[in-house]
């Protein structure tokens, strides 16, 4: 068990634009992690982030919380982590690596094959038939990354240059640089000030 306590969900871990690329951002950084790096450390994290993420009810999310199959955090990790080297490939305009592609296709074609998942007209809209199970979890997660990966635009997805997070770029310029203004874009001006105050 974990001696961590639960990673405490904000909308600024929410800057994404598509579920699926939420997830991906659930470590702190993508430069220089630490040991204490990642966000996902217990069931409970995984179903407070359902539910912050509007993909999930209270009650949804506390059966999340309350599965006890010692691999399922582990699973939820390594999904997100092909995830993650798909949309960063495709975030810098790059072929993503096969094996992590076929992995979410895999993942996600297994969840309707045994009817953990029940297909809606999105996928992201697919139902997990009971949220109580580790491979539904996962499936779905997988399901979503494939729909995002299909239909996001390529040209707005970008990660940020100070920390790595992935967002698709929804503003009408389509000039947007830092993950957020207020953790990255502010940081990186203070820094940059902090510097040429040095050099003078
Ligand atoms: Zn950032």
């Amino acid at each position: 068990m974990s001696k961590k306590s639960d990673t405490v969900w904000t909308p600024e871990h929410f800057i994404g634009g598509h579920p699926a690329i939420d997830l991906t951002n659930t470590v702190f950084t993508r430069y220089l992690p630490d040991d204490d790096n990642d966000l996902l450390n217990s069931p409970r994290d995984v179903g407070n982030w359902f539910q912050f993420a509007g993909l999930a009810t209270k009650a949804q999310a506390n059966a999340i919380s309350g599965i006890l199959v010692p691999a399922f955090v582990e699973s939820v990790r390594k999904l997100r982590e092909a995830s993650f080297s798909v949309f960063d490939a495709l975030a810098a305009e790059k072929p993503p690596a096969p094996d992590a592609l076929g992995f979410l296709f895999e993942r996600a074609a297994e969840g309707f094959s045994t009817h953990r998942l029940k297909p809606r007209e999105t996928y992201t809209a697919s139902e997990i038939a009971h949220f109580d199970d580790p491979k539904a979890i996962v499936a779905f997660l997988a399901v979503i990354s494939v729909e995002a990966s299909i239909v996001l635009p390529r040209q707005r997805l970008h990660a940020c240059p100070r920390c790595g997070w992935l967002f698709v770029d929804t503003s009408r310029g389509g000039r947007r640089r830092w993950c957020s203004m207020q953790t990255c874009g502010n940081r990186e001006k203070a820094s940059r000030h902090r510097l040429r105050a040095d050099l003078i």
